[in-house]
């Protein structure tokens, strides 16, 4: 997977499934998944059984009897399909930042116009309409990514004009992030276990991926066209009717290759409208797209589109950004430097002096600060925090050298450039100043264009310090984030996020460390399938933060009540396994045992009315007929599910009735 990508895992949220999309993925992520087990969950999200309903009796599956029940239509479509399309619609509720200039109802609006296009001419041309229609909705997915990971930057590039065009768009993600919006949604659906078609039409749609001309890619010259429909239905908001105009242009061709009759795109369009209107008010997707209108006349307008600013294939303009820099905070500090002018601040107790030197540094583009003594001096600089100061040698209650030695010992003073000035111009007077620090050292009377000079002396000198400076900070931090960095890759793929324990992937690797080792020393081996009671229950009366909230002081009262060593590993949702090396059923008993009881003494969740958290628990220990860790696991949660019908808050041990093992 590409490492940009890795990057954007770790950096910020990126948009996922939630709820019952995210179950379903954890379901179906086995290969020998219960259908029956899927159907259930759907039927238990009404919108999503409703959307399922709706997909199955649309008129390309309308076979006979129209699917009346989530059963029907789950049967209908396959439960791969039902899937594809549980995630997608999962998505939609995805949490975003403010991003300026990328606007979310519009990208949903056209993305279901982009799925609604894909379905019609997946039918078409005999492909997999639901899947394509998955595709659609789903082949912009890197935008949103993009736009949570990093906001403020991605708000720019939307800003862009050069946007517009898409390959353009592509080429300043690419510039910028070294990844672009394509490659980033192929990255999630691989990640969400999608299948690699999805990620090779992505590619097919691809400019930075090259294409071998005799290949056929029938799913990217679909997604290619219903991408296009997807723009003459909901065009870019900035500039729709150019937008549009060009989508028309680029149509006839797109849907050719197809082997569709050219001139039936319009058709394709107006039925494509329908269907996303229904669709938009059934799924709550807002549409955005002025009226469709008279298409022949926006078609023969298109001609007159001027075709959008493109951006240059070439280097990353910006290499040295650092990816992680906080984004507002980085921009602002970088308007910060460049735009500024140097501050002087001039330290004189002669008036007209200072009047005469302020007058000609102004004229010369610095910003000056003027004070007659030493005291309002050290104020104005601690305030202004000047680049250059110039101090009058001699004062009458705080002389330029003392001045110096004070400024000298704060912060900013250390940095300053400093000019002593006096009208007693001897050489010792000027190494006397350069000696206790300062910079510089000039004559009364003073030469205006000399004088000028030398402060631009003094400003450069300070502008390359603090440059250099910079950089020094930035590749500290660089250097301290790349070994975070591969910390936290490391661990964040063996870590669940929001328990901190091992997940499911690293539960399974310990387990089968564990078993290996039973089988090397001949030990026994017993594992601990838990399931949080009635969980739903505080996501739906106490909402998901909360039930996120219980998950994790599950989580720890679990880990601190299990034998050091002995992991504890959260296996997806609301289910952990604890695994109990070198013990006997009846060791495993007693340590289930415990943790039912550790949890059973939680003090209660106060909501409306308090809740208490209780969990079930499913024993098995290793037999000899076992031949993998996966017969023991079964067992265990065979165990669990008696534990379960049994009444919940229990220990059940394998093979042993229900009756006998509760506990509770
Ligand atoms: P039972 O006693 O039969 O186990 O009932 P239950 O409600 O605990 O079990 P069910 O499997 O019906 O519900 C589990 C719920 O857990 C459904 C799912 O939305 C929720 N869930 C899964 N993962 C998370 C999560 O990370 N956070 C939150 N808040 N909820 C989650
Ligand atoms: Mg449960
Ligand atoms: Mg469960």
């Amino acid at each position: 997977m590409n490492s940009r990508f890795d990057e954007m895992r770790l950096a910020r949220d990126l948009p996922s499934p939630s709820g019952v999309g995210l179950k379903i993925l954890e379901l179906t992520s086995s290969a020998e998944y219960d259908p029956e087990e899927l159907v259930g969950l759907i039927s238990a999200d009404p919108a999503l059984s409703g959307r399922i309903l709706r997909l199955a009796n649309a008129a390309s599956h309308d076979v006979g009897e129209r699917a009346s029940s989530a059963h029907q239509a789950a049967a209908r479509l396959g439960p791969k399909v039902v899937r594809d399309v549980a995630l997608g619609f999962s998505l939609v509720e995805t949490r975003m930042p403010k991003v300026s200039d990328f606007d979310v109802d519009s990208f949903w609006s056209q993305s279901l116009a982009n799925a609604v296009a894909a379905e019609l001419l997946a039918e078409a041309t005999g492909e997999d309409a639901a899947a394509l229609f998955t595709l659609g909705l789903l082949s912009g997915i890197g935008r949103l990514a993009l736009a949570c990971v990093h906001p403020a930057r991605y708000g720019r590039i939307c800003g862009d004009p050069r946007s517009s065009d898409e390959a353009s768009l592509l080429q300043l993600e690419w510039s910028t992030f070294e990844i672009d919006n394509l490659n980033v949604a192929g990255c999630l659906m691989e990640n969400w276990g999608l299948p690699v078609t999805y990620t090779e039409a992505l590619d097919g749609i691809s400019p930075r991926v090259p294409r071998d001309p005799d290949s056929v890619n029938k799913w990217a010259d679909i997604l290619i066209a219903a991408r296009l429909i997807g723009r003459v239905l909901s065009p870019e908001m900035r500039n729709p009717i150019a937008d549009r105009g060009r989508a028309l242009a680029a149509l006839p061709l797109a849907v050719e290759r197809l082997g569709l009759p050219q001139d039936g795109f319009i058709e394709s369009i107006l039925s494509a409208s329908s269907k996303w209107q229904e669709w938009a008010e059934f799924t709550g997707i807002p549409i955005m797209g002025a009226d469709l209108g008279d298409l022949s006349l926006a078609l023969v307008q298109s001609v007159e589109v001027e075709p959008p600013p493109v951006v240059p294939v070439g280097r990353r303009q910006d290499e040295d950004r650092d990816l992680f820099a906080d984004e507002a905070e980085f921009i602002e500090d970088e308007a910060d430097h460049e735009l500024r002018p140097t501050r002087v601040l001039l330290v004189d107790d002669d008036p007209a002096m200072l009047k005469l030197l302020a007058f000609n540094l102004e004229n010369e583009g610095f910003e000056v600060f003027m004070a007659t003594e030493g005291s309002v001096a050290l104020e104005l600089a601690v305030h202004m925090q000047p680049e250059v100061v110039i101090i009058d040698w001699f004062m009458p209650l705080m002389s330029g050298y003392e001045l110096l030695r004070v400024l000298r010992k704060s912060e900013i003073g250390r940095r300053v450039y400093a000019i002593g000035i006096s009208a007693d111009g001897g050489d010792a007077r000027a190494l006397e100043a350069l000696d206790c620090g300062a910079d510089d050292f000039m004559s009364k009377p003073i030469n205006p264009k000399l004088f000028a000079a030398r402060v631009r002396v003094g400003s450069r000198v300070v502008a390359e310090r603090q440059a250099v400076e910079r950089s020094e900070s930035i590749n500290h931090s660089r250097a301290a984030e790349m070994g975070l960095m591969g910390r936290r890759l490391r661990s964040a793929a063996l870590t669940d996020g929001l328990t901190g324990l091992p997940n499911r992937r690293q539960g399974m690797r310990l387990l089968e460390a564990e078993w290996e080792r039973s089988d090397r020393q001949n030990t026994p081996l017993s594992v601990i399938a838990i399931d949080i009671d009635y969980f739903k229950t505080f996501n739906d009366t106490a909402g998901h933060d909360i039930g996120d909230a219980v998950l994790r002081e599950v989580a720890q009262t679990l880990s601190e009540n299990t034998r050091a060593g002995d992991p504890v590993a959260r296996m997806g949702g609301e289910e952990f396994l604890s695994v109990v090396g070198g013990a006997e059923l009846g060791v495993a008993r007693i340590a289930a045992e415990r943790l039912r009881n550790a949890i059973d003494v939680l003090p209660p969740i106060q909501v409306d009315k308090p809740m208490e958290i209780k969990i079930s628990l499913g024993v098995a220990a290793r037999e000899p007929w076992m031949r993998c860790v996966d017969d023991l696991l079964r067992e265990a949660d065979k165990a669990l599910y008696a534990a379960k019908e049994s009444g919940r808050n229990r220990v059940c041990i394998a093979g042993e009735l229900p009756g006998n093992a509760a506990s509770a």
